[in-house]
């Protein structure tokens, strides 16, 4: 039995409608304007990916979190499992904007990185 998705594209801002139909291992997308989107679609059909933003805590900072973002998509079904598997990591300051925090979350082959500059906590 055919199952049907109807998508926005989010790849670019146009936003095309895409109509994706997946029956078994066959795919089909309509209503994309470029190959960009008929990608897209068929990722979404198979397996949708998204990229995760999120913070971990940090010692000796000037702030208790540090922004991070995953180096690459994660596959949506698995982002929880990383969102836990954040929860015990914990940075320590100081910390340049793209370090690694945690590497390859889950075995996946993506890394998170820090998105902003943590400086170490001035004791006054
Ligand atoms: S199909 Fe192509 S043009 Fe349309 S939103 Fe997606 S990337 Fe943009």
């Amino acid at each position: 039995m055919p199952e049907t998705l109807n998508l926005t594209c989010i790849v670019c801002p146009r936003g095309c409608r895409l109509t994706v139909v997946k029956d078994g291992d066959a795919v089909s997308v309509s209503g994309h304007a470029c190959p960009r989107g008929e990608a897209y679609g068929r990722q979404e059909a198979v397996c949708p990916l998204r990229s995760l933003t999120t913070t971990v805590r940090a010692d000796g900072g000037a702030r208790p979190r540090l922004a991070v973002r995953s180096s690459a998509d994660l596959p949506l079904s698995r982002l929880l499992d990383a969102m836990a598997a954040l929860d015990g990591v914990v940075v320590r300051a100081p910390v340049r904007a793209g370090d690694v925090v945690a590497r390859d979350i889950l075995g996946l082959g993506v890394d998170m990185l820090a998105t902003d500059n943590l400086e170490e906590a001035r004791h006054e």
